[in-house]
């Protein structure tokens, strides 16, 4: 009797202790949250294009060395890590934010408009930064019962698809070794909700690029780009996972078991590019494959297409100059993060996605090649307030209150996971 007593006291004391960190890291961000408000308008309105973020990387720079984290900016163009070690022994894990800005001139609906004419941050990576300084400000703030290591990995060039990359060539996993890497990104979704799913987020993005004999006539190209889309594009019963409006539909939309954006090939015919050079003509396209599978049978059902478009004669080169790996979210990781998550903020706190999106990708997939990590996506939208988080959209709006909800969150996400 004395000792289920005993261990029920224990049981009782260990789970006021979990409730005592989210409640203790729910404070703390609230303590922060101007502060990060603040500073995410500053990178709002000082925005750098990639390969540029010169002046993001030294505000990221002075906020961790003032939180004492130990710093390195001598991995990848203005790419920058802190380190925060936790006074237990535990796992070393990693949260990578990306920080470039879009060559945009969009109104940018905002009081802290960016101060650079044709740069903006319409892809949310202000957000992104706001949300990891966030995170390891919180973290830092308990130290003493952190167990084990986060790097905090803030990435360059992300847009052009460099970034990541290149941080990797430049060895920054022999410079840090976490054994599980975190991150996210903005999303339309409704402000505070997070999606995740195994396997891939996005559809396979593969560059097609055919080189023709001579001048060939604007109307000929567009004839054979419709005909590669039509003869080769699958969906599930002939829906139409490029209406992106549909993304969020309840019952078609990425949260639903009968998703329309799975199991589907389809040509960006939006983006169609073409031109004539030294008597070649060029087209360049995009196609979205969701199967790993099946990606290796696009460059020959193009080739058939040209064929039975009589320009077999005339073809000079068809390759795949951009193959971009995919965000691949390791399975078993996944199903912890949202047990954590849902166990820490409540069921329903996690959606659980059942489609691949298009027209989209990350780099943060170079990490995953490397270490086995989680991306998630975050709702940044507020519909009642006008504010629609659509990424790279002329109206991009982000509600500040998801870096709120992000910080809490992800804290108590890498508190747990770097646990032993
Ligand atoms: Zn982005």
């Amino acid at each position: 009797m004395k000792k289920l007593i005993l261990v029920s006291l224990l049981f009782a004391s260990f789970f006021a202790k979990a409730q005592n960190t989210v409640a203790n890291f729910k404070l703390e961000t609230d303590k922060i949250f101007d502060k990060l408000i603040k500073i995410r308008r500053t990178i709002h309105a000082n925005p750098e294009l990639a390969g540029k973020e010169k002046q993001t990387q030294e505000t990221i720079k002075k906020y961790l060395l003032d939180l004492g984290l130990e710093v390195k900016t001598d991995i990848y163009g203005y790419g920058i890590v802190g380190i925060l070690k936790g006074a237990k022994k535990g796992k070393s894990i990693a949260w990578r934010a990306d920080m470039d800005a879009l060559p945009n001139d969009f109104p940018d609906n905002v009081d802290f408009k960016s101060t650079i004419k044709g740069v903006q941050h319409g892809c949310g990576h202000d957000v992104h930064v706001a949300i990891a300084l966030g995170i390891a400000e919180v973290l830092a703030k308990h130290k003493k019962t952190l167990e084990g290591t986060v790097y905090f990995i803030f990435q360059p060039e992300e847009e052009p698809f460099t970034g990541a990359k290149n941080m990797v060539a430049n060895k920054l996993f022999a410079k840090i070794n976490p054994t599980e890497i975190y991150g996210l990104h903005i999303t339309p979704m409704s402000i505070g909700q997070i999606m995740v799913k195994p396997n891939e987020l996005f559809a396979y993005q593969k560059g097609i690029k055919i080189a023709f004999k001579n001048t060939l006539p604007k109307e000929t190209l567009a004839a054979l780009t419709s005909k590669i889309g039509s003869t080769l594009t699958r969906t599930i019963n002939n829906s139409k996972p490029w209406e992106l409006q549909q993304i969020l539909d309840p019952a078609v939309g990425l949260a639903s078991p009968n998703t329309i954006f799975k199991d589907y090939f389809l040509v960006d015919e939006n983006h169609v590019i073409n031109y004539t050079r030294n008597d070649t003509t060029f087209l360049v396209i995009d196609v979205y494959e969701t199967d790993k599978n099946k990606l290796a049978n696009i460059i020959p059902a193009i080739k058939k297409v040209i064929e039975s478009e009589g320009l077999a004669a005339q073809l000079l080169a068809l390759t795949s100059p951009k193959e971009n790996p995919t965000i691949d979210n390791n399975p078993e990781l996944t199903t912890a993060a949202i047990e954590i998550l849902e166990k820490n903020y409540g069921k329903g706190t996690v959606t659980v996605d059942y489609g691949q999106v298009p027209f989209s990708n990350d780099d943060f997939s170079y990490f995953q090649q490397k270490v086995r990590g989680v991306y998630f996506f975050l709702g940044g939208s507020n519909f009642e307030k006008g504010m629609i988080a659509m990424i790279h959209a002329p109206n991009f709006m982000v509600d500040e209150e998801s870096i709120r909800i992000g910080v809490q969150r992800f804290a108590t996400l890498l508190f747990e996971r770097a646990k032993k």
